[in-house]
């Protein structure tokens, strides 16, 4: 691995010193974010069964045809194409009645192949089930390609929170994210990042790695500050791109070694910026840090309700039920859902006698799965984040 332990350069501390003002300034925000919603929620409180709810309103359909999308395993030709109103409804006045101000995670395959229509459908539903619009959390992650100047002139208006795919400089991007017809998308997200600029709209970025083959970690930080994007996540495609476990964590120390050399304490990359804040004692912004992992669900457009996300689906002992013929309130407290939360609340075998444990809680509950070991099994990026965590640690703990 290049660059372990390099001598820490006066600007990597004023870097830091950046990093943690600014961490510092958002906590402070928010937590005055907390008190003004807890003012403003006046409905009768609710269990809060769940803290997000990820809602797939097209399923797992999207207009690009990515090389490590594992979405297409999910496709159903027996499901509706679009989540039905009366559906809709259902899942909407569900949801509020088992939490009092989750976040509605619009999310695909491409979710605005759903049409505007049936967002403006949802903000009316929500409204109407005691969430109004200057209240409701709705975020939206897109790829980017169908996001023309009215559905940016819509999101922003209706403050939905932003994510958008792209995966980097135009080689990498167009490399992976590809329309069918093998053409790359870059030039049709890069158009969506001009609509949304228009607007003034502020935006994430998911960025997917599948290894330096086509772009350095050294590279991305430039690109992230030419094009003015700040909040960046970065989602290694394992298992689906041949990016081994310990590629990624080379490629993650190197980038963060090219994070404290790019001088600019506002790009913040959610990895980064998660062990920051756990260093610190902060409260995390990573549900798979965080032990949140049971808070979240996932909603497709036939009803089905599972955990987080669409990579359960060949996990069908993992299906919690499906909200037409249950109320969700029964679902959640249902055998299957009890015994996730139990299983994932505890340690792994692995974790307990972990240096890291503290801040890894035995990592993402899918991760756990997928590693072949059950719930006992531990994050299967766990040699990744113990290298990562290593490596940050010993370098620059003297100055966190
Ligand atoms: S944009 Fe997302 S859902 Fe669509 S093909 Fe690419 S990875 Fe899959
Ligand atoms: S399965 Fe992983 S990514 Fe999904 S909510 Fe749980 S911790 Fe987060
Ligand atoms: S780094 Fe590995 S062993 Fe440590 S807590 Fe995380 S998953 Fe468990």
């Amino acid at each position: 691995m290049q660059a372990l332990y390099n001598p820490i350069t006066q600007n990597q501390t004023g870097m830091l010193q950046g990093i943690v003002d600014r961490c510092r300034e958002q906590e402070a925000d928010e937590l005055c974010h907390y008190i003004n919603l807890k003012r403003k929620v006046k409905v009768e409180r609710k269990p809060e069964l769940i803290g997000a709810v990820v809602i797939t309103p097209a399923g797992y359909r999207c207009n690009l045809a990515c090389d490590y999308c594992f979405n297409r395993a999910g496709s159903s030709k027996s499901n509706p194409a679009v989540m039905n109103q009366e559906l809709l409804e259902r899942v909407i006045q569900q949801v509020l009645s088992t939490s009092e101000n989750p976040e509605f995670i619009w999310h695909g395959g491409e979710p605005l192949l759903a049409g505007m229509d049936f967002y403006k459908n949802a903000l009316r539903l929500q409204e109407k089930y005691g969430l109004p619009l200057t209240q409701a959390r709705n975020a939206i992650q897109t790829n980017g390609t169908l996001l023309d100047e009215s559905w940016a002139a819509f999101l922003k208006e209706n403050h939905f929170e932003i994510g958008l795919s792209l995966d980097g400089p135009e080689k990498l991007h167009d490399a992976q994210r590809k329309y069918p017809s093998r053409q790359g998308s870059f030039r049709q997200v890069m158009q969506a990042v001009a609509n949304l600029n228009r607007e003034k709209k502020s935006f994430g970025i998911a960025a997917t790695i599948t290894g330096e083959k086509l772009c350095s970690p050294e590279e991305l930080p430039a690109f992230f500050i030419g094009h003015r994007f700040f909040r960046i996540s970065i989602n290694p495609a394992l298992n689906r791109s041949g990016l081994t476990v310990s590629a990624y964590a080379e490629y993650m120390c190197r980038l963060f070694d090219a994070w404290l050399n790019s001088n600019e304490p506002e790009l913040q990359i959610s990895l980064f910026d998660g062990l920051f804040r756990a260093f610190r004692k902060m409260p995390l912004n990573i549900c798979w840090w965080n032990g949140h992992c049971p808070r979240i669900i996932r909603i497709d457009q036939a009803g089905d309700v599972w955990p987080c996300c669409d990579r359960y689906l060949p996990y069908t002992q993992y299906k919690l039920g499906n909200i037409r013929q249950k109320n969700l309130q029964e679902i959640l407290t249902g055998v299957i859902y009890s015994n996730f939360r139990e299983n994932f609340a505890n340690l792994p075998l692995r974790c307990i006698s972990c240096k890291w444990s503290h801040i890894c809680k035995g990592g993402c509950a899918y991760h756990r799965i997928i590693n072949g070991q059950g719930e006992d099994g531990g994050d299967h990026l766990c040699e990744a984040y113990k290298q990562i965590f290593h490596y940050i640690f010993s370098s620059f703990a003297g100055l966190l």
